[in-house]
């Protein structure tokens, strides 16, 4: 849990984790370079946090990220070690939720968007994700179709409760999103001021708190030179101004202040 100042609160949510392929994750870094920050498995899986975090802000109740939810098949759990995950809306008072943020739609981070019949997990929230975010879901273009599945999110648009953005926007006073080219083209990181202190939800323009090496791009990444460029840019504003930052996927590092020291990054 993290405290900036006395109206803001910011609690991890974990929604269980999966596991998947190191390389994938770390694209053209190498074995002997990344195994050292995350250990596979026998099957050279590494473990990715369904890392979502409920802000408590003035009195709202925010959810970012929904997590990979429960619609698995038996072969995809096995597939990803994911034998019973959590579903987030248990974990979380649903019916406080206020806002729901989707950093992108990709089914592990809406996956618990919606229940079976596809109406709302949290019943009094609405949702925000950028429109461009969702006419690149609809395109399902070959790459990564894969990674969207309609009933995250297309029930939730029909009803009115998806909310477009276009472009980067303060949500509420004091939080801000802000769209970050790199792992797709419509991705937000999540930035909170209060009390004179800054957390940043990196969500998977660094996955990783091991990618704070700009050049450790994932391989699921569509703009590898756009996620080097806009890594390197937050992370020096997150060092210049001692921000707390958060990952999509490290399942050990929570928040962490980060530094650079003779061009290296790290965290603090
Ligand atoms: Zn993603």
């Amino acid at each position: 849990m993290l405290q900036l100042g006395g109206n803001c609160r910011i609690t991890l949510v974990r929604a269980g984790s999966y596991w998947w392929d190191g390389g994938a994750m770390f694209g053209v870094v190498p074995k002997t370079m990344w195994s050292k920050h995350a250990p596979p498995d026998e099957l050279n899986r590494i473990e990715a946090g369904f890392n979502c975090f409920l802000l408590e802000l003035d009195g709202q109740h925010i959810l970012v990220e929904t997590g990979g939810g429960v619609r698995h098949d038996e072969r995809a759990r096995e597939r990803m070690r994911l034998p019973h995950p959590p579903y987030i809306r248990d974990l979380v008072d649903a019916g406080s939720i206020d806002i729901v943020i989707n950093t992108h739609l990709h089914w592990d981070h809406a996956g618990g968007n919606t229940v079976d019949d596809g109406g709302p997990a949290f019943p009094n929230a609405r949702y925000v994700v950028q429109r461009g975010e969702l006419q690149h879901a609809r395109e399902q273009h070959p790459r990564d179709a894969v990674s969207y599945r309609a009933i995250n999110y297309e029930p939730l648009v029909e009803s009115g409760r998806m909310h477009l953005l276009d472009g980067d926007v303060d949500l509420v006073p004091g939080l801000q999103l802000r769209v970050m080219q790199g792992h797709n083209r419509d991705m937000m990181i999540v930035i909170v001021r209060a009390g004179g202190e800054t957390w940043c939800h990196f969500a998977d323009l660094i996955q990783y708190a091991a990618q704070l090496t700009p050049t450790w791009v994932s391989g699921f990444d569509l703009y590898p030179l756009e996620a080097i460029a806009n890594r390197t840019e937050i992370l020096t504003q997150a060092v210049r101004e001692g921000w707390w930052c958060s990952f999509g996927h490290d399942p050990v590092v929570t928040f962490a202040q980060v530094e650079n020291k003779e061009g290296k990054w790290r965290t603090i």
